[in-house]
């Protein structure tokens, strides 16, 4: 049985099942941890609410929205401004934050009355903005305010105003999983054929499940722009709440975090006949095999290869230096949920970085069976880790890095792991190929920072050599590089700008030219 017990949670027998080491020639079937259940209580985990997910993850990156909680300011708190979602409104949506502050009384009396003067005063303060979102946490769920009915009014008195809710209380789900799922189908049955778009191209997608952080959609829909194609709709990074309501006239749904957001494909597939087509912008070969998908679809194959081709002439030399000095590093991949497997085989193909360890907070066991199958034999898979399990697999592992949340990446720094953030990224976007080299850019400066060598003395104790100087980055990493890949003249490092996505914002497409004009 490859089930992996953590000695630290031999008194939680049944946390036994949540992990796995991949064995040579394992078959995953027998091989795959539990996931996707209810924490264990004993093990405090590191998952976040139903709420969470829909606010945090799906809702919030939606620009030209007000986002009200209707809760304790509590819940609003942690879900406001840690993922980066850019907007080019100005980002409207990382700036403020609304929540009804709900408070003892209004449990005891209900809070439908403050809700409907919080949402009236909200839309009073922005009058620019007409769009809103209601979000139910526990104390609002429990009690039975009826949000559906106070938006309603609201719309009633308000003419011009457009309000959705979603009804995604913390405890809906065993984690913020279950909270991607109601937010997905709250939106296609609530709104989804209420605005009828303008068709501009022969070729037309929704982009769903890519929530732009750091920049990520902006260089993603450069390269679909490039090739002719118009973007209906973004669910939700930089998304607008009127586009995302015409997403039925789409051709394709052109899909990247199947883990938070395939449902509402699947829904479009159902009722609209929109096809469904999973792509992944992360790693060159992964992201020119996607874009290939896409123009296969549309017959367009030929632009597709243009920009692979530029894309990767400019980009793969820098690619290669970093390679070259991250080959070997140990890292343990431990996102929230589909990076684990858009991540595993290619940062190990493309930068030669070993994944010793996966993990999924939120993740069901298809994102298991996918991350562990593309990872290293020897990988330790864990469901839902607990802290402790977290340190006691770093402590055997010994990742030279590890990618994950700002929560474990605090207690790794404890221990002297350098982490990255997985789900706000360190200085993104990663996606795309400029992006790619970002990431391993961001890589090589978290593994050889000199702070994590200096960060072992105790000044106040320990003898601190005189007669070396200050080791930087460079000296670290090139120590025992070969004499031919150090100066090799093909390798460069990252040579972007600081902010590679200023110029995208400002570029300007050619209008594609249509076969057919049948406008909608
Ligand atoms: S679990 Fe409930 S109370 Fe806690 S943050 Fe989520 S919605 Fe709020």
């Amino acid at each position: 049985m490859p089930y992996h017990e953590f000695e630290c949670s031999k008194c939680i027998p049944e946390r036994k099942k949540h992990a796995v080491i991949k064995g040579p020639g394992e078959d995953l079937t027998s091989a795959l941890p539990l996931g996707y259940l209810s924490t264990i209580p004993g093990s405090i985990s590191e998952r976040g609410c139903a709420y969470c997910g829909a606010k945090h993850v799906i809702g919030q990156p939606m620009k030209d929205v007000i986002h009200l909680s209707h809760g304790p300011v509590g819940c609003t708190y942690d879900t406001w401004q840690t993922k980066r979602y850019l907007s080019d409104n100005d980002n409207f949506q990382l700036k403020y934050t609304f929540a009804t502050d709900m408070k003892e009384k209004h449990i005891v009396f209900g809070a439908e009355k403050m809700l409907k003067k919080n949402i009236i005063e909200a839309f009073k303060a922005f009058p620019q903005i007409k769009r809103m979102t209601i979000y139910q946490t526990c104390a609002s769920a429990l009690i039975g305010d009826d949000i559906n009915a106070v938006a309603q009014e609201v719309m009633d008195e308000l003419p011009g105003v457009d309000i959705f809710v979603c009804n995604s209380p913390g405890f809906k789900g065993p984690s913020q999983s279950g909270g991607h799922h109601t937010i997905c189908i709250a939106w296609f049955k609530d709104k989804v054929g209420t605005v009828e778009p303008k068709i501009t191209s022969d070729y037309v997608i929704n982009y769903v499940g890519e929530y732009n952080i750091q920049g990520d959609q902006f260089v993603m829909q450069d390269y679909f722009k490039r090739m002719g194609i118009q973007i209906l709709s973004t669910f939700t990074g930089n998304g607008s709440y009127d586009d995302l309501r015409a997403m039925h006239r789409a051709h394709l749904n052109v899909l990247e975090c199947a883990r938070s957001s395939e449902y509402l494909c699947n829904e479009l597939r159902v009722k609209y006949g929109i096809p469904r087509l999973d792509i992944d912008g992360f790693g060159f070969a992964p992201l020119g095999n996607s874009l290939k998908k896409v123009a296969l679809f549309f017959g367009i194959e030929d632009r597709a290869q243009k920009i692979i081709e530029e894309e990767t002439a400019r980009w793969k030399p820098e690619l290669d230096w970093y390679k070259a000095r991250l080959t070997g590093k140990k890292v343990c991949l431990w996102p929230g949920g589909s990076k684990l497997w858009h991540w595993a085989h290619v940062i190990h193909e493309e930068m030669g970085v070993e994944v010793v360890s996966v993990y999924t907070k939120f993740g069901h066991q298809g994102d298991m069976e996918k991350g562990i199958s593309r990872c290293e034999e020897g990988a330790l898979a864990i469901d839902d880790p607990n802290e402790l399990e977290g340190l006691e697999a770093m402590e055997t592992l010994k990742p030279d890095i590890i990618f994950t949340g700002k929560r474990p990446g605090e207690v790794a720094k404890k221990i002297r792991v350098p982490y990255l953030n997985a789900h706000g990224y360190h200085n993104g976007p990663w996606k795309g190929w400029e992006g790619w080299v970002r990431f391993a850019r961001d890589i090589y400066n978290g593994v050889y920072s000199p702070i994590h060598q200096l960060s072992l003395l105790d000044i106040s104790k320990d003898e601190i050599p005189t007669d070396r100087g200050f080791a930087t980055q460079r000296m670290l990493s090139d120590a025992s590089l070969s004499d031919e890949a150090r100066h090799s003249p093909d390798l460069r490092e990252y040579t972007g700008k600081y902010d590679c996505c200023a110029d995208l914002l400002k570029k300007e497409y050619p209008v594609p030219e249509r076969q057919s004009v049948a406008a909608v």
